[in-house]
């Protein structure tokens, strides 16, 4: 194959539906058995991301809610409105979006492999071979923030996160459910937010935190987080029907985030929005960028490189070190 990547998730979706519609071998390599499993993500994609990324043109409308503004509240509750004419976010129904992405990747000719652990590559001359799986030209790895990849091919890794927790609620209402509710609170989530959330089907109540402790110190803070937002939305009494939980990682792209031949893409390179700590969009806009870097495989390398380098550059810093640092692949 020309390229594998490992991971089916937003950034490794993107990156193979831009291989394979370039006309590259592609085959993703997921360990899930079905892209819309064990997610951790609360799912909500920016504006930007839905004007930007082509690949979710035609995103059905059943699977997402258009989300107006952000209200937003002190440690007492107090809050103020925010919104900006014409700014939206989408939450969505994630299983489904996943599904439809992953159905997306594969009309554009890529090949995915599901309940596929990567754990190993071996370098060659023409490029990797990863056992069972075949031997590969590129490797792109899109295995979200503890990369199997980075740590078998010797890139960065992410050493500073934070701690998602999330629960769904079924047949449940809210007020104002055209807002995300996002709330400050240092005790129950230092580092980051708290947010409610009226999502596709369900409602979304959830907190990240600073990851210095284990699991059940934040299923405790969502615990305490349920509790104080009862007075505006008392689901003390419900059961959730799922829970998402998972790492978030904060400290920047990680170095070096590419080698010869390989590349990190998503969360697996730590490219999360320093603001917002979403990282739905760059894992998007990158994975459909790492076309860039490897597509141009008739050109020697050194031209390949140039070609990305050359790549323009957004306002983002993240994305500027992520270029340059594809000049090693
Ligand atoms: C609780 C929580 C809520 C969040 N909410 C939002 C939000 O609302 N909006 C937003 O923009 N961002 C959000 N984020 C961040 C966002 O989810 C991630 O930035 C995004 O999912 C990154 O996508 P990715 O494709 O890089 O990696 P991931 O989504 O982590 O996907 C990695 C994929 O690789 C697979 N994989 C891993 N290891 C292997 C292996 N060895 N072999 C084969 N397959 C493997 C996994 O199964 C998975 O499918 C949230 C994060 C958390 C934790």
């Amino acid at each position: 194959m020309d390229c594998a990547v490992v991971g089916a998730s937003f950034a490794g979706l993107a990156c193979a539906a831009a291989l394979a519609r370039a006309g590259m071998r592609v085959t993703v390599l997921e360990k899930k058995t079905d892209p819309g499993e064990k997610l951790h993500t609360t799912g909500i994609i920016v504006k930007e991301a839905i004007d930007q990324v082509t690949l979710l043109d035609g995103l059905p409308a059943e699977l997402v809610r258009r989300i107006n503004g952000v209200r937003l509240y002190a440690p007492n509750l107090r809050h103020v409105d925010l919104a900006a004419p014409g700014y939206y976010f989408l939450a969505t129904d994630t299983p489904k979006v996943m599904r439809w992405l992953a159905a997306r990747a594969e009309q554009a000719g890529a090949r995915i492999v599901y309940r596929r652990l990567f754990e190993q590559a071996e370098r060659i001359q023409s490029g990797f071979d990863l056992g069972e799986a075949g031997t590969t030209r590129f490797l792109v790895g899109a295995d979200g923030p503890s990369s199997r990849v980075a740590k078998t091919l010797g890139l960065g890794q992410s050493t500073k996160f934070l701690f998602g927790v999330e629960h769904e609620y079924a047949d449940v209402e809210i007020a104002e459910p055209d807002k995300l509710h996002c709330f400050i609170d240092r005790r129950l989530a230092p580092g980051y937010i708290g947010w409610v959330v009226a999502g596709v089907g369900v409602v979304q109540v959830g907190l990240a935190r600073r990851m210095r402790a284990d699991r059940s110190t934040a299923n405790a803070a969502m615990e305490a987080f349920v509790e104080k937002t009862a007075p505006l939305f008392d689901l003390r009494r419900m059961q959730p029907v799922s829970v998402r939980a998972g790492m978030i990682p904060c400290g920047g792209v990680v170095k070096p985030v590419a080698a010869r031949r390989v590349l990190l893409v998503g969360d697996a390179a730590g490219m999360v929005s320093p603001v917002t700590a979403g990282g739905i969009h760059t894992a998007l806009k990158h994975g459909l960028a790492t076309l860039t870097a490897v597509s141009f495989r008739s050109l020697s390398e050194r031209c390949a490189l140039r070609l990305v380098t050359r790549h323009k550059a957004d306002a983002s810093g993240s994305r500027h070190r992520l270029f340059s640092s594809q000049r090693r692949l």
